[in-house]
């Protein structure tokens, strides 16, 4: 494969830096985008970029979307994890829009997309219940189809967990089961429910960050108008399979990797151990050049995968599971470099980055570094987990070079 810089790219990269140069509010920008951004944030950098007609950087032009190739989306992520901007509703950008895109009706797409084009309406995902994670077709969350005067309706009862920002968002998209007579995968359907329906109770889980973005979700007889369906009933499953197939190139987050790797390097050349820089010590020097050649070789994977879905090859699905594994491991590898590196600081734990600090008590620079990082480090511990785990994606790999 080819990695000389393609001229075309070169033009697209000034093109998305002079935008983030003049167009992009200076509190949009150095933002410490550890795990996640504030939801005003989210919402605000929504509609800059929809105001630039870049509101929807990884959809075809014909649902409104950019149009742009994998190449260029690669590009735009890395300037503005290098500028440091908020990230974008992931949920809504990368799960939800394809979805609706693909699947939705003509008016539920007129309900629901403006609404993500101008940041009005944040989205969390419901699919994980308490024994279905791994194992998602077995959910249990029922949804019965109630006729009635005032509308037809499904009352759905049940719990989701690990549900992420349920508590910060507007809506869920919903995996339900409508038919418990079927085989599993047959019996699910795919629900929008707005998060201020009566009968939705959302408990928060504080998660080893000592932050909360976790939740468990509770769903006692909610009424969910049957227009809010999408696709028919039974096809649920086929939806979920469309969405978790998306996104390959991105899975890697690597403009947040590199950004880590760049502060790695900038304490090892000013942090100290016994005396000697870190960076002058050949154990942690050998590390951060291992770090380094892996967060290349990263890139060049990605770059792979990115030129595979461009060309639609079916093939880019089991690297996008090895890319998951790869990009997910290296994550923790220079979460945990970071926190070394950071020494005294490291050790000790922080309140959650985006809560407010008290400000008679302001943190030095080096504890605002660690601050974020040592909370970091303990999140990715959980990036080998949700959105598929390590272990299942190695199954998927085994499966499909078997198939191929
Ligand atoms: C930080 C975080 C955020 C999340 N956000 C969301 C969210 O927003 N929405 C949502 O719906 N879900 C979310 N999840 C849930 C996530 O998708 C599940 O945790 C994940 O799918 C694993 O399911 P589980 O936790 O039930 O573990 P299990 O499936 O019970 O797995 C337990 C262990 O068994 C292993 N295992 C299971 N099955 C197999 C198999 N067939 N072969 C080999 N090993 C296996 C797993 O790898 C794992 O090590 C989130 C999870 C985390 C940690």
């Amino acid at each position: 494969m080819d990695f000389q810089p393609d001229s075309g790219l070169e033009a697209f990269r000034q093109e998305v830096r002079q935008f983030l140069q003049t167009k992009v509010p200076a509190d949009l920008k150095g933002l410490p985008r550890s795990t996640r951004s504030r939801c005003e944030e989210v919402m605000r950098w929504q509609k800059v970029l929809n105001a630039q007609s870049w509101g929807a950087p990884y959809w075809a032009k014909e649902h409104g979307g950019t149009g742009w190739s994998v190449p260029q989306i690669l590009v735009f992520d890395e300037e503005c994890g290098a500028a440091g901007t908020p990230s974008q509703d992931p949920f809504a950008q990368k799960l939800l829009g394809p979805v609706m895109n693909a699947f939705a009706s003509p008016e539920q797409k007129a309900e629901h997309m403006p609404a993500i084009f101008n940041g009005q309406r944040l989205w969390c995902q419901g699919f994980s219940e308490p024994g279905s994670g791994s194992d998602l077709a077995s959910l249990k969350t029922r949804a019965e189809l109630v006729k009635s005067v005032d509308g037809d309706h499904y009352v759905v009862n049940g719990q989701k967990i690990w549900t992420s920002y349920a508590h910060e968002s507007d809506w869920i998209f919903l995996l339900v089961r409508t038919n418990p007579e079927v085989k599993k995968q047959a019996g699910i359907s795919f629900l929008l429910v707005d998060m201020k329906t009566p009968g939705i109770t959302v408990r928060p889980i504080r998660s080893i960050d000592d932050a909360h973005h976790l939740n468990e979700v509770f769903f006692d007889d909610v009424r969910v108008p049957v227009k809010n369906l999408v696709g028919a009933e039974g096809q649920g499953w086929n939806i979920t399979k469309f969405l978790l197939n998306n996104e390959h190139a991105t899975t890697a987050d690597l403009p947040v990797q590199k950004r880590y790797m760049q502060q790695l390097r900038q304490l090892a050349t000013t942090q100290r151990m016994g005396g000697d820089r870190l960076i002058e010590r050949p154990e942690f020097a050998l590390k951060l050049a291992r770090l380094d050649a892996e967060l290349q070789a990263l890139g060049m994977f990605v770059q792979r995968v990115a030129k595979m879905e461009q060309e639609h090859n079916p093939a880019s699905h089991v690297l996008g599971s090895m890319l998951k594994i790869r990009g997910t491991e290296l994550q923790q590898k220079i979460s945990e470099a970071m926190v070394e590196a950071l020494g005294d600081y490291g050790a000790v734990a922080y309140p959650d980055p985006h809560e407010d600090l008290d400000p008679a008590q302001p943190l030095l620079p080096l504890q605002e570094v660690a601050r974020s990082m040592a909370n970091n480090m303990f999140f990715h511990r959980a990036s080998t987990i949700y959105g598929g785990t390590s272990e299942v994606q190695r199954s998927i790999i085994a499966k499909m070079l078997f198939h191929l």
